[in-house]
């Protein structure tokens, strides 16, 4: 089987990227600097510590192993630091990312697959976003990813790499069997704050903002499970000699920040403290996005619903690895 390199494969999509993969048969190389990672949700047992920007931690894992296709997730993802702090983002997203694609040219490897953000698009213009909406990302973070999506068709021209590079909505949800889970240090997302919440770990889950034009006032979301994220991945792998391009993975379905907090309530049997805050700073209302493309030239379509997100979620809350 191929040899595949996980950029960023100790981190919550990668981990599960991983996992996948292994469980198809692929030969997998994970290689991550452990900064935000665990060591703990590596599932392969070839592991590399390296860091984007140094360059021969990088050579000495491509001269190691013979590197078929590079799955890159391996970035700063915070939005509210990335305002505060968009040196820390450029340096290590961007010019990181350039540093990977030096060193697969010198070792002749021409094939990426890449973790985008649906933050490309900032405020839409119209919902579901589908790969024709204009790309205006509204802070620093977004806009590292969307000029990384630019630097891959020049390159694509330039020097042949094929490239899948995925606009994710709201990756959310664990693995089935509560081996490997979402775990961020500080957790800033919405689905394991409010099973915090729920548990006892934390006072209350702040909304921010319930005075949207929504139904309910609060903001939806297209969130989509992290191993549906996981099996594209895959798919991506074995299509990227038909296809170089951005592909949207959304459900096309919204659930708004109310409706998470009432299925989180359904699921675990227990109320969640709630404190209704002003909006946070760059939330566009809703978002959402179809994956009619993902699925003509993938064959892909997510498969879990809402209730598959908070279960495995809920799981994985209960008895946590790491
Ligand atoms: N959100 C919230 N309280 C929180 C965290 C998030 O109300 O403590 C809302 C946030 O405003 C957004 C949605 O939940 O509308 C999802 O936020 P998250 O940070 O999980 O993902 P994002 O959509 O920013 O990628």
């Amino acid at each position: 089987m191929k040899n595949i390199l996980v950029m960023g494969g100790a981190g919550y999509i990668g981990s599960h990227t991983v996992k996948h993969l292994v469980e198809n048969g692929y030969n997998v190389i994970v290689a991550d600097n452990l900064i935000s990672g665990h060591r703990e949700a590596i599932t392969t047992d070839k592991f590399e510590i390296a860091d984007l920007m140094n360059k021969e931690s990088l050579r000495a894992v491509f001269k190691k192993y013979p590197i078929d296709t590079v799955i890159h997730f391996a970035a700063f993802i915070a939005v509210g630091e990335s305002v505060e702090n968009p040196a820390k983002y450029y340096t290590n997203n961007v010019i990181g990312t350039l540093n990977l694609l030096d060193v697969m040219l010198e070792f002749d490897v021409k094939k990426i697959v890449f973790s985008s953000t649906a933050a490309v698009f900032g405020n839409p213009i119209y919902t579901p976003i589908d790969e024709k909406h204009t790309t205006n990302p509204i802070n620093p973070y977004g806009q590292t990813k969307l000029m990384i999506e630019k630097i891959f068709e020049d390159y694509r021209r330039a020097y042949g790499l094929s490239y899948i590079a995925f606009r994710y909505f709201n990756a959310s949800g664990c693995s089935f069997d509560g081996s490997i889970g979402e775990a961020h240090n500080p957790e800033t997302h919405l689905i394991p704050l409010v099973l915090k919440a729920i548990k006892g770990e934390r006072e209350n889950i702040k909304i921010f903002g319930d005075d949207y034009d929504t139904p309910d006032g609060t903001c939806i979301r297209d969130y989509i499970h992290v191993e549906d994220l996981a099996v594209a991945h895959r798919l991506a792998v074995e299509n990227i000699d038909k296809f170089s391009g951005t592909l949207n993975l959304g459900t096309s379905k919204g659930t708004s920040v109310k409706e998470i907090i009432d299925i989180s309530e359904k699921i675990t049997g227990k109320k969640c403290p709630v404190v209704i805050e002003k909006r946070r700073a760059g939330d566009p209302a809703i978002l959402s996005a179809t994956s009619d493309k993902a699925k003509e030239i993938l064959g892909w379509s997510p498969k879990y619903n809402m209730e598959d997100i908070i279960k495995t979620a809920w799981n994985w809350e209960l008895n946590k690895k790491y």
